[in-house]
């Protein structure tokens, strides 16, 4: 007998313009137009957005194709999931099904792409939003209601104890740059506030605060930011913990270090709950990791938890066993052992560029960079702390900054494309996204062309053309000025930090984007990343800014990308191995057996 299945119509009404269309949705409707029923309609009159009835609709996805802003999705999933919904935004909004389980003493990962519901489940988790079971027409669910649908799991008696005011929840949340508009004060101000476990000033300690405790708020980078909150929340007297994206804007030891103290916080008693897009992070934080998938922005579905090994290798190879679910159709694969550096490859290498030895002088900070040069087809990863001057070298390279000593040189013109760390919405000129996408190349936006396909279409892009640049989300802008700047022919590519607000999928498209990019056109790239699974995944070599962030930086040559890694591991004072299955960098618990065979070995990077 074939599955019993039930209707999910959602409208992305950020999308859906009927004031820029024919209403193609409700006149191709074979329902409306047979007169048997009504399965969508809308105020013509008062060009109202349209509404789906999904009892009526039959799901031949007509209006999906008809709409020209494709704001419409339908499916049609199994009917027992419906018993299973935890959480609808309206009529024809985002649907969460299941929740993950928190579990006392340990740390639970949340892992999955952007708009599958992530921030929604873990703010019911934090009792911020209350589930609507998915009902939103008519009385909401009481919380006995609520209660009775989670009866006999864990999250039963979790939802008991969070509505009888047990457990107190302390919430680290996504943006922290909203913070400085929403409190005033100085770093020691707002821990000393914040702090109910008398730990916060160790704690800023630990993580290189103390440097910034009597700075304004609203001076503080996006990684001190980012440090004061995790912070914050780890000196509350709470029971739940909760972090959505704690390693954005860190660099890899602040990272680890924060890792670290997440992980000490975690004993019996207290719920620890983590959503994070760097995998070596994730790995090393989670205890048990639930997968959501789904349609982002339609609906999102909590998978039962796996171990943390076994949930990220499940994910990148893009199928849930237990679930029987394909995420993706191809799996996320890594380059084993050495990748082979331009070079060493068989056809004599051509080089770009290069420099002597340089010495920057800023206001109170010197940069040196060692000699270095480039080939045409190489990917280059920057690493390094915040602070020691990779930006600054990338816009030596760029021709932004004039160094006081040493010069760089091409071989040949060198075009230069930019992209910039920070991306302020507010500095950007109000264009759409067409644009400013047309500007950097008006073959991006030629549909079937390459550009097209690979870079704009891969990114999703082709749903925001027409929204203005200064309106986008986080994630979208760091998407479109990736597109416009590697749409942009040129030699040099200088992509500043391209994962911050990415999820792991978009990063690891962007990766291989840059390399196709560069290997085509027979360019080079500079990649300044934090993501030790996407640094590994996009270099070809790896080149290191080592230094005392803020007074002093020291660029060292490009390195062989093992090579490289390993030196910044030593750095770090962190070994890591790779995972036999994917290939993918893990990073050892300090003081295990591999840990410790690797440091004797100085092998701080098995791979
Ligand atoms: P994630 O954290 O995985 O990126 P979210 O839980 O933030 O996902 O959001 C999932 C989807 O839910 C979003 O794509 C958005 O469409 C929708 N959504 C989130 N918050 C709201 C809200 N307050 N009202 C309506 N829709 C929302
Ligand atoms: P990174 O990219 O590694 O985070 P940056 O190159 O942005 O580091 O900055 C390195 C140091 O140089 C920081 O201390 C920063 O404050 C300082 N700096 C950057 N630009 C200038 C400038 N124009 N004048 C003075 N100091 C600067
Ligand atoms: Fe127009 Fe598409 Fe909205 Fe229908 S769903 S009203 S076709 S924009």
């Amino acid at each position: 007998m074939p599955e019993a299945r039930v209707r999910l119509a959602v409208i992305d009404y950020e999308t859906c313009k009927p004031k820029k269309c024919n209403y193609e949705c409700i006149s191709v409707c074979p329902i409306n137009k047979s007169g048997s029923g009504i399965a969508i309609e809308a105020n013509i009159q008062l060009r109202s957005k349209p509404v789906i009835y999904e009892d009526t609709c039959i799901g031949c996805g007509l209006c999906v194709k008809a709409c020209p802003f494709d704001a419409i999705f339908i499916v049609n999933l199994p009917s027992e999931l419906e018993e299973e919904a935890v959480h609808r935004y309206g009529v024809n909004g985002f649907k969460l099904y299941r929740l993950p389980v928190p579990k006392d003493g340990m740390i639970v990962g949340l892992l999955g792409k952007n708009g599958t519901g992530k921030t929604t489940a873990i703010r019911i988790l934090a009792g911020e939003v209350k589930p609507n079971l998915g009902r939103v027409e008519g009385e909401p669910p009481g919380w006995d209601e609520i209660l009775r649908r989670f009866r006999g799991s864990e999250l039963q008696s979790y939802f008991k104890k969070l509505v009888d005011g047990k457990l107190r929840v302390a919430h680290k949340i996504q943006y922290v740059e909203v913070v400085p508009r929403r409190v005033k004060g100085t770093v020691r101000e707002l821990l000393k506030r914040a702090d109910e476990t008398g730990e916060a000033l160790e704690l800023a300690r630990e993580v290189g605060l103390d440097k910034v405790m009597e700075r304004d708020v609203r001076h503080l980078s996006g990684g001190e930011l980012q440090k004061l909150l995790v912070v914050a929340v780890l000196s509350k007297d709470a029971n739940v913990y909760v972090f959505d994206e704690p390693s954005s804007y860190l660099d890899v030891r602040e990272r680890i270090r924060v890792a670290r103290l997440i992980s000490r916080a975690s004993k019996p008693g207290k719920y620890i709950i983590v959503v994070e897009h760097d995998l070596a992070v994730l790995d090393y934080l989670s205890d048990v990791i639930h997968i959501l998938y789904g349609e982002p922005g339609a609906y999102g579905i909590v998978s039962k938890p796996y171990s943390s090994r076994e949930a990220i290798n499940i994910f990148l190879e893009g199928y849930l066993p237990a679930e029987n679910v394909r995420l993706r159709k191809e799996p996320i694969r890594f380059r084993k052992g050495e990748g082979e550096a331009p070079e060493s490859r068989a056809q004599a290498p051509r080089k770009l560029a290069g420099w002597t030895r340089l010495r920057v002088a800023l206001d109170g900070f010197t940069l040196e960079a060692e000699e270095g040069e480039v080939y045409a087809g190489e990917v280059i990863g920057v690493a390094g702390p915040n602070g020691i001057g990779k930006t600054t070298f990338i816009k030596v390279l760029a021709g932004l900054v004039k160094p006081r000593e040493g010069s760089v040189f091409s071989y040949g013109e060198v075009r230069v494309s930019y992209k910039p760390q920070y991306i302020s919405p507010e500095s950007l000129p109000k264009v759409t996204v067409a644009e400013a996408l047309k500007k950097a190349n008006p073959e991006s936006l030629v549909p079937g062309s390459w550009l097209y396909l690979e870079l704009v279409k891969k990114l999703g892009l082709d749903k925001l053309v027409d929204r203005r640049v200064n309106t986008l989300s986080g994630g979208e802008l760091q998407k479109v000025a990736i597109a416009a700047a590697l749409s942009r022919e040129a030699d040099l590519y200088l992509i500043d930090e391209p994962s911050a607000y990415l999820d792991v999928e978009e990063r690891v498209n962007v990766a291989k984007i840059i390399r196709r990019i560069v290997e085509t056109r027979g360019a080079t790239a500079f990649v300044v990343e934090h993501d030790l699974m996407i640094l590994d995944y996009v270099s070809d070599k790896v080149m290191l800014v080592l230094g005392e962030p803020g007074v002093r930086g020291h660029v060292h040559t490009p390195q062989p990308s093992k090579r490289g890694m390993n030196r910044l591991l030593m750095e770090l004072g962190v070994t890591v191995r790779k995972d036999e299955e994917t290939g993918r960098p893990r990073i050892n618990k300090e003081g295990s057996y591999l840990d410790r065979l690797q440091r004797t070995r100085k092998l701080y990077y098995a791979a």
